[in-house]
Parts: structure tokens; sequence; C-alpha cells
């Protein structure tokens, strides 16, 4: 029915491209592209012959818009699947524009280069505006919210578990359980061991410039930022138990701020171990989450480039890792004049993953939703010309696709609260 380009061949594109390739109904033809050939090579042999789905390679710097220009042309996809790094965002939508296809991507931009003169004028000024000194937002993005709509075309940010799910889990419970929600915390709970004393569990660059940020959450019509990691929490995860959780900056907070009518305060929370909290700050202390060049022995190097180096592939710790995940969202608010709570979460187990796709479940809680809003897009249950967040589309068809493709979602209506 329909082809896709894919570009990415990592973690969480793995995992896509999987599911893609079990659901060759719609993912009729894939090209799967990205910096390094090989990988791609390596995942069509891997997955030929267990599909239907007709796969293509090629090799792209998404950093560069003509070659993706050159790309798209040659392979006339209906969507492109953005699945590389955040880094390559806008270029990948400049393409898209350029060529007149529908995007997507699993998180919002960020630049690769935050001494950038141009980007850090910007970044300074939104942070005095905005009051949140994240490296990402929302306002890059949106910028090509005109152009989209003009040529017709749809992007979809964010549709992985967190950005992604946690949003169809709002608009669901806006939808179907709430009159008006007031405070929504969203609680992203990984259980998971893979027996190294620090790795991460998706792009350690990403991630690390992530956790190691301030942290912030929307109250009362504005943003309130606090030093990173200084709001802590215990909770009760089902199916996982007891964990420490802090509260961090997270993307979806931005867009749902906007589009949750009267939401009063949004906060996001994160469990954490022991070891990674003194590894990170250790590694911190010393410089090496910078991501400013040094010169060492002649060479140009990017401490966090460097760090990513050493440490293990997030892609290689699916065989070792046990436990599981719990994500999910919990609202409070009103509805037919009474006060109500929600909670509405998934419980993902690493080694089931592993068996199925021979990967862990961050890449898979991540991976299927990629999929997911590609097939919304490609089967036109969402299409509206612009630039969106997944909770700004009809939520129906994408909770029951997740219940279909491996991330099945449950409701308690009695939760704990976290105060
Ligand atoms: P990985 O580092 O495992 O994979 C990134 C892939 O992108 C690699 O294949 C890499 O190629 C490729 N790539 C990087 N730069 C370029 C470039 N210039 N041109 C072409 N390809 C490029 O990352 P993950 O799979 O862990 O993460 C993928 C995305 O998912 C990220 O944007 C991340 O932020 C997002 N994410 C979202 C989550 C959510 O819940 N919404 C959760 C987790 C991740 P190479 O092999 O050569 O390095």
């Amino acid at each position: 029915m329909s082809k896709v380009l894919i570009i990415g061949c990592g973690g969480v594109a793995g995992v896509a491209i999987h599911k893609c390739c079990q659901n060759s109904e719609v993912f009729t033809e894939i090209c799967i592209a990205s910096r390094t050939k090989s990988k791609c090579d390596d995942l069509k042999a891997k997955l030929e012959g267990t599909t239907s789905t007709k796969i293509t390679t090629a090799q792209v710097d998404a950093d560069d818009v003509n070659q993706l220009i050159a790309l798209i042309k040659e392979v006339q996809p209906d969507l492109v699947m953005n699945i590389a790094l955040p880094y390559q965002d806008l270029t990948i939508m400049d393409a898209c524009l350029a060529c007149g296809v529908n995007y997507m991507d699993t998180a919002n931009y960020e630049p690769e280069n935050l001494d950038d003169p141009e980007w850090k004028a910007a970044y300074e000024k939104r942070c005095k505006e905005e009051g949140f000194s994240a490296y990402f937002d929302y306002s890059w993005q949106w910028a090509y919210k005109e152009k989209f709509e003009k040529a017709g075309l749809t992007a979809l940010l964010g549709s992985g578990f967190d950005p992604g799910v946690t949003q169809a889990y709002c608009a669901w419970a806006q939808k179907h359980l709430f009159d008006t929600i007031d405070t929504i915390d969203i609680l992203d709970c990984n259980g998971g061991d893979h027996g190294y004393p620090f790795a991460t569990n998706f792009n350690p660059e990403i991630n690390l410039r992530e956790v190691s940020a301030p942290g912030s959450y929307w109250e009362n019509g504005h943003w309130v930022e606090i030093p990173a990691m200084s709001i802590k929490r215990e909770y009760n995860f089902d199916q996982v138990g007891q964990k420490d959780m802090y509260l961090l900056h997270h993307e979806e907070i931005e867009s749902l701020a906007k589009n949750i009518p009267n939401v009063k305060r949004i906060r996001f929370f994160m469990t954490f171990g022991q070891s990674y909290l003194t590894h990170m700050k250790c590694l911190e202390n010393v410089g090496m989450l910078s991501t400013t060049p040094i010169k060492f022995e002649g060479h140009e190097i990017v401490p966090i480039q460097f760090l990513k180096a050493l440490l293990p592939d997030p892609a290689t710790l699916g065989p070792r890792t046990k436990g599981k995940t719990n994500i999910g969202c919990i609202f409070t608010g009103r509805k037919d004049g009474q006060d109500k709570t929600a909670y509405i979460y998934n419980v993902c187990d690493h080694e089931e993953c592993y068996k199925e796709v021979g990967s862990q479940a961050i890449s898979y809680t991540t991976g299927v939703p990629a999929m997911i809003g590609a097939m919304m897009l490609l089967t036109g249950k969402w299409n509206k010309p612009g630039v969106y967040t997944v909770e700004e589309f009809d939520p129906d068809p994408y909770m029951d696709a997740l219940n279909k493709w491996g991330l099945p979602w449950q409701v308690n209506d009695n939760p704990e609260l976290v105060d």
C-alpha cells in the first residue's frame, strides 16, 4: 500500500523497522537510509525472508539537505520517518517540503553545536521569554507550521513513547475520562538491569544532555525551573516495585501545556538508580558531558562524543537487560461535577522485547509508536496539513494500535498520587 523512507538505523529505528516488516499490509516497501550503510544492509539481511515488505538501503548524511532531496526524489516515498537524531529534524523537514512528502520524527529539534551563534541568540531569547533552559524546544519545528500547511503536508512530531504515547494517553483521557484535567504527572520508570555499572538506554549524547539539564515543570500558566535532580519522589510502580524518581524537563510538557485546556500543572518524573546518578555527576564534574570541542594530541574531540564511543552501544543492551519498564500518566480533574483520578500506563518486559525484535524495552517502547504514528499518516487516519504533536489528533485509532502492536495499556481509577 505504501512506501516509506526511514532515516537512521540505530536502536529505535531497528525496532520500528522490525514492526513495519510485521505490518507489510501498510508498509509494502521501505528504504532504510543512514550514515553507516552497512548497519542498514545487516538489518535488511536479517529481516529478508521473514516479511513480505520489500527492503532497500541507502547511504545518506542527513545533515545535508541536498543529499536528502536527491534520495527522496530517487525513492519517491509516501512518508519520511526521521529516526536519526534530533540534530537532523530541520534538514529532513526542509527536504520533505522541497519534495512534497509527509514527515514524522520521535524527538524535537536540538542543535548539535550549542556554540552556534545564531542558535545561541534564539536560545537565550527563548530562555528569558519562556522561563526554561533546556536545549531543545518546539519553537524551531512549530516555525514550519505555515510552510507545511501551504504545501498540504503533515509533519507529526515526537511519536515515540515520551513524547508520543504519553500525549495519546492525555488526549484519550481528555476525550473519554474527564471534563477538565487539572494535573498531569508523567512517570517514566525503567526497572531494567543490564549489568553494567553505567550505560544509557538510548543515544548517550541525547540522553545525558537531557538528564543533566535543570528540571522544570508547568504550573499555573508558566514554567518553574529547578536545579537538576533536586526534586525526588519515591513511587511504587505496578510490576516493578518501589523506585526513586526525579523531576526532569521533558519536551511533551511544552505542547501539552498548549493543547490540554485549562491544565494547571504538568510534571515529568524519571527513575534513576544511585549508581547511574553518581557516574553521571562524576562525568559532568570532569567535563565529559561537554559538547564544546577540545584539542587532544593534535585532534579536535568533543568530550561527550568521545564518552559515547566508550560507553556500551544501547543497541547491544538487549540480550543483557532483565526487568520491566512502566511508563504512564496520572491525571487528576473533574468529571460530571465530581473529582476524579486516573492512571494510564504500559508495562513492558525487556526480555520479551528482546525475544520479539532483538532489542531492549527502551528502544521497543519508542520504535513501536514510531511505526504506529507512521501508520496513522499512511492510512489517512491522521491527516491534516501542518505541524502537529500526537495529542492534536484523534487518540482512538492510535490507542487501539498500541494494544494490537505490542504496547497494551491499562487504566487504574484509584492510583497512588505523587505529592
Ligand atoms: P542511535 O544513536 O542508536 O541511532 C541514531 C541513528 O541515526 C544511527 O543509525 C546513526 O547512524 C543515524 N544518524 C546519526 N546522524 C546521522 C546523519 N547525519 N545522517 C544519517 N544518519 C545519521 O539513537 P536511538 O535509536 O537511541 O534514538 C533515535 C531517536 O529516537 C533520537 O532522536 C532519540 O532522541 C529518539 N528517542 C525518542 C524517545 C521517545 O520516547 N520519544 C525515546 C528514546 C529515543 P550511525 O550508525 O552512523 O551512527
